[in-house]
């Protein structure tokens, strides 16, 4: 079909510098790293990779216009159309479009699943605080490694997840915006997920040869148009394929189940191969990139936006309007990131009349409209 019939030969116009595009590849690699972590060896092992052989572009901070231009010859902007997936909690199909790339259920706010394409849209760019909060952690943590100290260890990588939330919100859930809890907890089961790898011997062999599969990369097209020659990039998925294995396996054994905010299992793998699929997919010829989004499962599906008789109700947090479909206990405001809960009526502020559906667990919130306070039915 049409996704792919733009000849490889022919760029996308405006094609930004080498140097444009490798800031591109090492931003995304530097977004990988946080995506659920599966591809944190692999993202230091690409980063350096690419330093080693493209330092001499002295890429500075680059843009996302790129990126987006690749995912629009993927897949064809879904102006009215819903990614289609079920909740994995609930079992319910999407049915309300996505504002971001992370697709919480419109019934029950579990996260059900993550967009690529939307990925793409937003700025991910990691700002200074993150790189600077990587860099001081980063000599500490390999000592702590080689003491066997876990606990300093996590208190390292805390900082660098906490600097990733703060400096990066783009590329975090925006739950995380918001509510101090769950950010709080996301910060938490990264930094154990990290340590769980660092730990881990055969976590760590992987990473090895990641590192060594991105230096035999080879690079052809020359300098203002960089083409992967396909055969020396398979390796290099097949190891972030047994990574994610790796990974599934340590998410168990560590029981990161019980500190992940999300219990998105059945993500991790998507995460990771979208960080993946992020920082190589514009470098690879479309037949490989094809085949790559094809290996990664990740060949987006959208579906027409129903007819819906969703209700309007406003945000308690942020002021902003949602749809609560009928028999919907819960759903994440597309604004804030605020978890709404929808067993009571929405409450009208006595002042300015506006009335607002409050946070889940929240007692009563500063009217976003006027600031007066508005409390749940029956609280004083
Ligand atoms: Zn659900
Ligand atoms: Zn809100
Ligand atoms: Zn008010």
């Amino acid at each position: 079909m049409g996704l792919f019939n733009r000849k490889p030969q022919e760029p996308p116009p405006g094609r930004p510098s080498i140097a444009d595009q490798m800031a591109l590849a090492r931003q995304m690699q530097a977004q990988a790293m946080q995506w659920q972590a599966q591809a944190m060896q692999q993202a230091a092992a690409v980063q350096q990779a690419l330093a080693q052989q493209v330092s001499a572009s002295g890429a500075a901070v680059g843009s996302m216009t790129w990126a987006r231009q690749v995912l629009a010859i993927l897949a064809p902007a879904p102006q009215g159309f819903v990614k289609r997936c079920s909740c994995v909690v609930c079992g319910a199909p999407k049915k309300l479009p996505a504002v971001t790339a992370y697709v919480y259920c419109d019934y029950c706010a579990a996260l059900i699943d993550y967009d690529l394409r939307r990925a793409c849209e937003g700025d991910t760019t990691p700002g200074p605080g993150y790189a600077a909060a990587v860099n001081a952690a980063q000599a500490a943590s390999r000592a702590a490694v080689a003491a066997g100290d876990r606990d300093t260890y996590r208190e390292l990588q805390r900082t660098v997840y906490e600097a990733y939330a703060a400096n990066v919100p783009m590329a975090v859930s925006h739950r995380a915006s918001n509510d101090p809890g769950y950010r709080a907890a996301y910060v938490g089961y990264m930094a154990e997920f990290a340590l769980a790898r660092a730990f881990d011997p055969a976590a760590q062999a992987l990473e090895a040869e990641m590192r060594q599969r991105v230096i035999g990369i080879r690079y052809s097209g020359g300098m203002i148009s960089p083409t992967i020659a396909p055969d020396s990039f398979w390796p290099v998925a097949d190891t972030l394929a047994k990574q994610i294995d790796n990974s599934r396996a340590l998410y168990r054994s560590a029981r990161l189940a019980e500190l992940d905010p999300d219990r998105a299992e059945h993500l991790t793998g998507k995460f990771a191969w979208s960080g993946f699929c992020q920082g190589w997919l514009g470098m690879l010829p479309a037949d490989a990139a094809e085949r790559l989004l094809d290996q990664a499962g990740l060949a987006n599906e959208y579906v027409p936006v129903q007819p819906h008789d969703g209700r309007p109700r406003h945000c308690g947090g942020c002021g902003g309007r949602f749809l609560a479909l009928p028999g919907a206990t819960a759903v994440i405001c597309d604004g804030c990131g605020r978890t709404m809960d929808l067993a009571s009526a929405e409450i009208p502020c006595a002042s300015c009349g506006a009335t607002m559906t409050l946070p889940s667990g929240a007692d009563g919130v500063a009217c976003p409209f006027c600031q007066s306070r508005v409390e749940r039915a029956g609280i004083r």
